[in-house]
């Protein structure tokens, strides 16, 4: 008998939980369907624990889920939040990212989850999408113990790469070469203020040249020594080249890259004075990929429309971060602050793909040209996107229309009382 849901969303990252808790939250019956063995994507199985940006010009800006998610982890990971009086611009924006552990976030996801009743597929693929009618969808699922098919009303593809999207046909964005990926570990063993840094910089500038190591494997630098990785104690400190990580071919290219990364690395280290006993744990179990494409959306975000803070008619939250397209050259990444008092805003048309009356889009993969995806991607916003996803395609299942068709003043209305924070339009 194929199960029938309201709402089935696909990945549970930051966006994934967000939509699936607030369209379940709100009423509607709910099916989480993740690949992985537990919930919270990049910032879990990625060991990026630490989302940013919530606060912009000393001013909270991004609330609801995803802000109740990285605050409750920061509790109870027993870690301060950042001091967000403070923050009076993004200079320095890594100070005013939440830290928790990843499994406490995990944790807290599982419980968020069950509390809101939303059923959880781990280690499931979506196989394939057919739309029998508008607002009825059938998709046929890979689970360990072989296919099965569900139907949706509406589907929400919280994938980071839009694989959801792609197999209903949706025209992606996808560039030819995209940012570097990254495998973090959690090294230890080691005292960072007792090494020779110089000695270290020779080494491995000779290993380089004879092919045992990557400038890459130890730091963003292409082009030199910097000491990033040891001192991060290898996390989010190399860069793995990526080709189509959206592909199967291409991730498994890309997890077998990021582990040769940290084999060459390891290697290297263990060789050197006050390193022999350098250890490296699983920091995160797959490689966190920064950049894979976007869906082509009723709106995608220009990067000329986020670094002015354009406000949108149809605006469903506040974004804040720097450009932040990550390359292979000497500092890696040169981030583009935004100018004082900027704020961007994402539109509801962002989340919906060109054409599409029952599917919606929220986190990495929203309608957005890179280099405005290169801001948006990160999770504060992934978050803000899922819960305005979540709160779209829970009143277009209710209503039976499409989530275009919606009224807006619904739309913000439920936002608002789940605690998320909307971009009040001008008074005409
Ligand atoms: C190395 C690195 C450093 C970063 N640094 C920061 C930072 O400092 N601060 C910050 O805020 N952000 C940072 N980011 C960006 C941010 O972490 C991600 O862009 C964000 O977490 C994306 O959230 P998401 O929910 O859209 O996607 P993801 O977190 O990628 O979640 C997608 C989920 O979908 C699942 N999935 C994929 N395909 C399928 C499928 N076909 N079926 C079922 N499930 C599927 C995946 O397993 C995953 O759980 C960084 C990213 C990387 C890679």
């Amino acid at each position: 008998m194929t199960q029938k849901y309201d709402v089935a969303v696909f990945g549970s990252g930051m966006a994934g939980m967000c939509a699936a808790l607030q369209a379940a939250r709100a009423g509607s019956r709910v099916l989480l369907v993740e690949r992985n063995p537990m919930p919270g994507g990049t910032t879990t199985s990625g060991g990026i624990a630490f989302p940013g940006l919530f606060y912009a010009w000393k001013k909270q800006i991004i609330s609801g889920i995803g802000w109740e998610l990285a605050r409750e982890a920061a509790e109870l990971s027993g870690e301060p939040l950042p001091h967000f009086a403070e923050q009076i611009g993004m200079q320095d924006h890594p100070r005013y990212q939440v830290r928790f552990q990843p499994l406490v976030f995990a944790m807290l996801c599982d419980e968020k989850l069950a509390e809101a009743g939303v059923e959880c597929c781990y280690h499931t693929l979506v196989a394939r999408t057919r739309r029998e009618a508008e607002r009825c969808w059938h998709v046929e699922l890979t689970m360990i113990d072989g296919a099965h098919e569900v139907e949706a009303k509406i589907l929400v593809d919280a994938t980071g790469d839009g694989n959801l999207a792609a197999l209903c046909n949706c025209r992606m964005n996808r560039a030819s070469a995209v940012q570097p990926a990254t495998l973090s570990c959690r090294a230890s063993g080691y005292d960072p203020a007792a090494l020779d840094q110089e000695e270290l910089a020779q080494a491995a500038a000779a290993a380089v040249r004879d092919g045992r190591l990557r400038w890459t494997d130890l730091s963003w630098n292409a082009c030199g020594y910097s000491g990033q990785f040891l001192e991060q104690h290898g996390n989010n400190s190399n860069h793995i080249a990526a080709m189509e990580p959206h592909t199967a071919a291409g991730r498994s290219r890309l997890e077998i890259e990021g582990r040769m990364a940290l084999l060459r690395a390891y290697r290297f280290f263990r060789a050197r004075k006050g390193l022999e006993k350098i250890r490296f744990d699983f920091g995160a179990f797959e490689t966190g990929v920064r950049e894979s494409g976007t869906v082509d959306a009723e709106k995608n975000v220009s990067i000329d429309e986020y670094v002015s803070g354009t406000l949108f008619p149809d605006a469903v939250g506040y974004a804040f971060y720097p450009v932040d397209l990550h390359e292979s050259t000497p500092k890696g990444v040169e981030p583009r602050v935004l100018r004082e008092g900027t704020l961007p805003s994402v539109p509801l048309r962002a989340l919906i793909p060109k054409g599409s009356n029952d599917l919606l889009v929220a986190g990495r993969c929203i309608g957005s040209d890179r280099l405005a995806n290169s801001a948006l991607r990160v999770q504060a916003t992934a978050g803000m996107t899922g819960q305005a996803a979540g709160a779209a395609a829970h009143l277009a299942a209710q209503e039976d229309i499409a989530p275009g068709a919606l009224s807006f003043a619904t739309l913000t209305a439920l936002l608002r009382e789940s605690g998320a924070i909307v971009p009040e339009q001008p008074q005409l």
